[in-house]
């Protein structure tokens, strides 16, 4: 398989983005509530046309990540969810002012898959990779790795910045993704950095 392209169309000190094998595109994480005009014109400047994104993935369901999922979906931008995260998909809206202008994600008309199943689909798009569990930030929270080992952590906790979640859980996630290959973290906020 070709080689990918990765591109941060990020805004508000959070990352957003866009893994491209030629045109067909994955976007990994999803922009504030009530922020869509600012996410085109953020494509725009990058040149990625929004029509070629095959499928939107959230790390996890919190509002800085996930709160343009069904604004994408309007525009016709399939939501992948994987099944561990749809229980907290109506959680967002507790965490929503009305002046944050969130379009509420609908749960019916989403790609819900398996972990398992997540490389045959990122395959069907030119992209060898699969999504795992990470639980720490959050239950929901998963990552993509790439085969040539970039992966996309969402909010997994820094090792070195354990707070209030459980340091065990956060540890075996980071542990999993060390056995599986993963060497350059493409965070949800923050630099691109290597691992360890
Ligand atoms: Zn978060």
């Amino acid at each position: 398989m070709s080689e990918v392209t990765i591109v941060n169309v990020g805004y508000r000190s959070t990352n957003y983005w866009v893994i491209s094998a030629g045109s067909s595109r994955l976007l990994v994480d999803l922009g504030w509530p009530g922020s869509m005009g600012r996410m085109r014109a953020s494509f725009k400047r990058k040149d990625i046309p929004i029509e070629e994104i095959r499928y939107g993935l959230a790390t996890h369901y919190h509002i800085d990540h996930a709160g343009l999922a069904q604004e994408f979906k309007q525009a016709g931008v399939p939501l992948i969810v994987l099944d561990v995260q749809a229980s907290a998909i109506p959680l967002m809206k507790t965490h929503i002012k009305p002046q944050d202008q969130y379009v509420d994600v609908t749960v019916h008309d989403n790609v819900t898959i398996s972990f398992a199943e997540s490389r045959s689909l990122l395959e069907r798009i030119g992209i060898s990779g699969e999504i795992l569990h990470t639980p720490g930030h959050s239950n929901d929270s998963i990552s993509l790795l790439l085969d040539d080992g970039s992966v996309f952590t969402g909010d997994l906790t820094h090792p070195a910045f354990i707070g209030m979640e459980d340091a065990a859980v956060v540890s075996a996630s980071w542990q999993l993704l060390r056995e599986r290959g993963a060497a350059r973290i493409y965070p949800g906020h923050g630099p691109v950095r290597d691992l360890d």
